[in-house]
């Protein structure tokens, strides 16, 4: 049983979600047979519900807000998709390894608008993307769409 949060909370949780330790869902130790940073590391998010690592003693530490951020837009992404849909275009479309293009889209308006403050953030997310997401798009485009929509939002105001 995890820990729900409604809409509101905090003043930045925007949609009603669930945060559950991966170390209570079967899904989650499954896959982290295969892939073990995915239980001690990484978050993720489906449907509304919040998996978060099980290293993590409190998830709603203000440390963690960028990651939430990060999270509740997939959790509208999902939204949007459907689950189903939404899975199937993440893992499989067109390929699982580096032409991941919709894993590629989602999590690029996620860091985009959650994690990357400055420049500098740039590399740091493009690696993350290029180490844990399976290598999702050439790391080379990954670098040059981000940095145009970095220079956009800083000349552009609020787009
Ligand atoms: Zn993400």
């Amino acid at each position: 049983m995890g820990l729900r949060v409604k809409k509101g909370f905090a003043g930045f949780i925007s949609e009603d979600v669930e945060f559950i330790n991966k170390q209570n869902s079967l899904l989650m130790r499954f896959i982290s047979l295969f892939y073990p940073a995915f239980m001690t590391n990484l978050w993720t998010t489906i449907g509304n519900k919040i998996y978060y690592p099980n290293t993590e003693r409190s998830p709603l530490a203000i440390k963690n807000y960028a990651i939430i951020k990060h999270e509740l837009i997939h959790v509208k992404q999902f939204k949007k998709y459907g689950v189903s849909l939404y899975l199937f275009l993440y893992l499989l479309c067109p390929l699982p390894f580096l032409f991941s293009y919709f894993r590629w889209k989602f999590e690029r308006e996620a860091y985009l608008h959650a994690n990357i403050q400055t420049e500098e953030d740039i590399d740091k997310v493009v690696n993350l993307l290029n180490k844990y997401y399976l290598y999702p798009w050439p790391k080379k485009w990954m670098r040059a769409w981000f940095i145009e929509q970095f220079h956009r939002r800083e000349n552009g105001g609020n787009s």
